[in-house]
């Protein structure tokens, strides 16, 4: 099957970030206001059989990685029927789920039988009041048995995303870099990006990745290695003899937009073509209206004519209708 997903800046696009659910048990102070979002309604959520459907049409033309997302994607029932259906779907070779472990424990046997091979977990701390206090809930010992249960599972890599924020984590790097030494995990080090929720936050609390590798430097000497395979923007870095590795993921200080490979699909069913900005394709309606694999494929297409070359944030700004991101599709 030949690639035919490729955008005006001839980056082939082989990678769709699925966004099953807006919702979230927790609300991270970077991500989410405190009281929620007003949610979608049910009906404006597509179903599993719509998604599946925009993964037939996406695989057609090239797309070969899919990562469910959310919102938290485990608290959307059943989401390991969904994982079977696009397991399933010819040219997806890779499959992963981005999560913030709160439900991972008790979902990973069926998610793995679905066909789920690599797991993301957001992780910002390993002290349990201060996980209270950035993600405005509890569930840091949930989080580290999922963690425990992904590894005992054979998932690999089992990769942390840990979003940096000056005074409230930054004292744990290297806490969090230890851990890479005895264990196979690649902990990434995650600038916090600018979303209407959090502007005074990111003003206040950013810190860019050349500091982070600069502080881990301290701790000890951490030369650049390739790191995990996988689809991601991140640079790794590991200590001597380390069964894992650190990584910095840099979206401000040194985006990665010429490497883009992805695109995203919003729970509601909205084709995005670039994390920041308005850049997107309605893919429900001509789904509802019966649009057939073939109609889908074309339309995802023509959606590379407006994928943006990159995203023009920089420190302190905030895309004008950047919402959480959950809305967007992390
Ligand atoms: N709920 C899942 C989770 O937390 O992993 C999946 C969705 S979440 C939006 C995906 C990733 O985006 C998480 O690693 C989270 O830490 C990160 N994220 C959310 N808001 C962010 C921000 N403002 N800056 C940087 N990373 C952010
Ligand atoms: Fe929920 Fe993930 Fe956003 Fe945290 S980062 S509020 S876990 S969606």
């Amino acid at each position: 099957m030949t690639i035919s997903l490729i955008d005006g800046f001839s980056r082939p696009i082989t990678y769709l970030r699925v966004s099953v659910t807006d919702k979230c048990n927790l609300r991270c102070v970077y991500c989410m206001p405190e009281g929620g979002l007003p949610w979608l309604r049910r009906d404006e959520i597509l179903t599993y059989e719509e998604i599946a459907a925009i993964v037939r049409a996406a695989a057609s033309v090239g797309v070969r990685a899919v990562r469910l997302t959310g919102g938290e994607p485990l608290v959307r029932r059943n989401l390991s029927r969904l994982a079977a259906a696009i397991a399933a779907v010819p040219g997806i070779e890779d499959l992963a789920i981005s999560t913030n472990g709160l439900l991972l424990e008790e979902q990973l046997d069926e998610l793995v039988a679905a066909g789920v091979r690599r797991i993301n977990l957001s992780l910002d701390t390993l002290r349990a009041e201060r996980f209270e206090a950035i993600a405005r809930r509890p569930g840091l010992d949930a989080v580290l048995r999922g963690i425990d249960a992904a590894i005992a599972a054979g998932l690999a890599p089992v990769k942390l995303n840990c979003v940096v924020m000056r005074g409230h984590n930054d004292d744990e790097l290297a806490d969090f870099a230890a851990l890479t030494r005895e264990r196979p995990i690649y902990v990434r080090f995650i600038e916090v990006m600018p979303v209407q929720e959090n502007v005074a936050l990111q003003r206040d609390a950013y810190v860019a990745s050349d500091e982070i590798l600069r502080r881990l430097a301290v701790i000890g000497e951490l030369r650049p290695v390739a790191g995990p395979s996988g689809n991601g923007p991140a640079r790794y870095f590991a200590f001597d003899g380390a069964a894992g590795a650190v990584g910095v993921i840099s979206p401000l200080s040194h985006d990665y937009c010429e490497r883009c490979n992805r695109v995203r699909l919003t729970a509601d069913g909205r084709l995005r073509l670039c994390l920041f900005g308005d850049h997107a394709i309605d893919l429900r309606a001509p789904l509802r209206a019966g649009a057939a694999t073939e109609r889908i494929a074309e339309i995802l297409r023509s959606a590379m004519l407006i994928k943006p070359e990159r995203h023009h944030l920089r420190l302190g700004e905030t895309a004008s209708r950047m919402r959480a991101f959950s809305e967007i599709g992390g």
